[in-house]
C-alpha cells in the first residue's frame, strides 16, 4: 500500500471516523478554477482545489448520516490554507448523500478531525455518534452451479445452434466470452440457457484504469428454444446483481485503442467486437456515466441503440458530453443508428457495423 500523500489528515480521520479508503493513490490535485457554496447556500465560482476530479482523496463513513459504506470523500488537501488567504480550504469535501451543505457543516466536519483546533472551540458538534462500522462487504458473485463451457459441447448442441443462428462462430464467440451452458430448474422444468458472465473493472490503486484488473460482477442467463413454461424469463440474473452499475464488455474494450461503441445488449456488443459495450438497457445510470468516463478518458465514442431509441440514444450522449465537460475531455460523442433495415445491432453483420462507425467518425472529422 503506498504512503498517503497527506499522512497526517489521513492519520487524524482514521481516528475520528475509523477506516480510512484511500483512492486514486498518489494523484496530486490541481490548485484552479471551482464551484463552492457559499454562506447563504449560493453557488459560487472561485479559486481551489477541484473535489471529485482524480486525485487522492480519503473515504470514510460520513459521520451526518447514518453509514456504512464511505460515501464521505474528503480530498488530500482539504484544511489547507488557501494561497494569498486566511481562509482554510474546507471545499473539497463531499458526501454522495448530499449531508455537506453549510458553511457550518464544513467546520463541524472540521472540528471533528482536529478537535484540538480553534475552530472546534466555536461551533457546535451535531449529536450523530463519530464512528460507525463499516457494513460486512457483499458476497462475491458467482456463477451457477453445473455450468459447462459452451466451446467444449459439440457443434449440433442447442446452445452452439442458437449462437450460429445470431451470427456467431459459436467455439470462437464462446471462447471469448467465456459463456456457459447451463439447464435451470425453474417450477419444476429443466430450462436450458446460455449463461453470459459479466464482469466489472477494478482500477489499479495508483495506475487506475490503465491497469485496471476485471472481476465477476454477476451474469445473465438467456433461454434458448421456445419458452417451456408462460412467461418464462427471456434473461435470469442472479440475486442482487446490479445491473444499472455495469457496463457489459468494458474489460475487453478498455484493452484496446481508439472509439468505442456503446450499445444495449450484449449480443449487439459481441457483433460490434471488442471496442462494443452494452449498457444492459435504454438508459445509462449516473454510476455508469461516471464509470465510463472516468474509464474511457479522451476516446471517442459512439452510442448506437435499438432503431426505436433514438430519443433515448440522444440522453446518453448529452450525459457523457456533460460529464467529459467537467474533466476537460473533448473527444467526440455521437449517436449513430443501426444499418438501414435492422431493428438493432445484433441483426447486423459486423462487417456492416464496422463501415458505419468509420463513416460516422469520418464525417464528424470533416466538420460535417
Ligand atoms: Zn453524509
Amino acid at each position: 500500500m503506498p504512503k498517503p500523500l497527506n499522512q497526517f489528515l489521513h492519520d487524524q480521520l482514521e481516528a475520528a471516523f475509523g477506516h480510512v479508503r484511500i483512492v486514486n493513490a498518489g494523484q496530486t490535485s490541481v490548485v484552479g478554477e471551482t464551484t463552492y457554496f457559499d454562506r447563504q447556500r449560493k453557488l459560487c465560482r472561485g479559486v481551489g482545489v477541484r473535489p471529485g476530479q482524480s486525485s487522492e482523496e480519503y473515504e470514510v463513513n460520513c459521520p451526518f448520516h447514518p453509514d456504512t459504506g464511505k460515501h464521505l470523500r474528503i480530498n488530500y488537501r482539504w484544511g489547507d490554507l488557501l494561497p494569498e488567504s486566511r481562509f482554510l480550504n474546507l471545499h473539497p469535501a463531499y458526501c454522495f448523500h448530499g449531508c455537506i451543505d453549510s458553511i457550518e457543516k464544513r467546520k463541524q466536519l472540521f472540528a471533528m478531525v482536529f478537535p484540538d483546533g480553534a475552530i472546534a472551540r466555536e461551533v457546535k458538534l451535531p449529536a450523530i455518534p463519530p464512528k460507525q462500522a463499516d457494513a460486512s462487504p457483499p458476497p462475491k458473485p458467482t456463477l451457477p452451479a453445473g455450468c459447462v463451457p459452451v466451446d467444449q459441447l459439440p457443434l449440433n448442441h442447442p446452445a452452439c445452434r442458437y449462437l450460429a443462428s445470431r451470427g456467431f462462430n459459436p467455439h470462437a464467440i464462446a471462447k471469448s466470452r467465456w459463456l456457459r451452458y447451463c439447464e435451470f430448474s425453474e417450477r419444476g422444468i429443466i430450462v436450458p440457457r446460455i449463461v453470459i458472465p459479466c464482469f466489472k473493472l477494478v482500477p489499479h490503486p495508483e495506475h487506475m484504469y490503465r491497469l485496471a484488473e476485471k472481476e465477476l460482477a454477476g451474469w445473465q442467463a438467456r433461454l434458448i428454444g421456445p419458452p417451456p413454461y408462460e412467461d418464462t424469463p427471456k434473461y435470469r440474473f442472479p440475486r442482487g446483481m446490479e445491473k444499472s452499475k455495469l457496463i457489459y464488455g468494458a474489460e475487453k474494450a478498455i484493452r484496446t485503442t481508439g472509439p468505442v461503441v456503446l450499445v444495449e445488449g450484449v449480443v449487439d456488443a459481441w457483433k460490434i467486437g471488442e471496442h462494443g459495450m452494452a449498457i444492459l438497457g435504454k438508459t445509462l445510470s449516473s454510476i455508469q456515466c461516471g464509470r465510463f468516463v472516468a474509464a474511457f478518458f479522451a476516446r471517442p465514442v459512439l452510442v448506437m441503440l435499438d432503431e426505436d431509441a433514438t430519443d433515448a440514444a440522444e440522453k446518453i450522449v448529452n450525459a457523457i458530453t456533460a460529464a467529459r465537460r467537467g474533466l476537460r475531455d473533448s473527444a467526440p460523442v455521437l449517436s449513430i443508428r443501426p444499418p438501414h433495415g435492422r431493428k438493432d445491432p445484433g441483426e447486423a453483420s459486423s462487417a456492416e457495423l464496422q463501415t458505419i462507425v468509420t463513416k460516422a467518425l469520418r464525417k464528424y472529422e470533416a466538420g460535417e
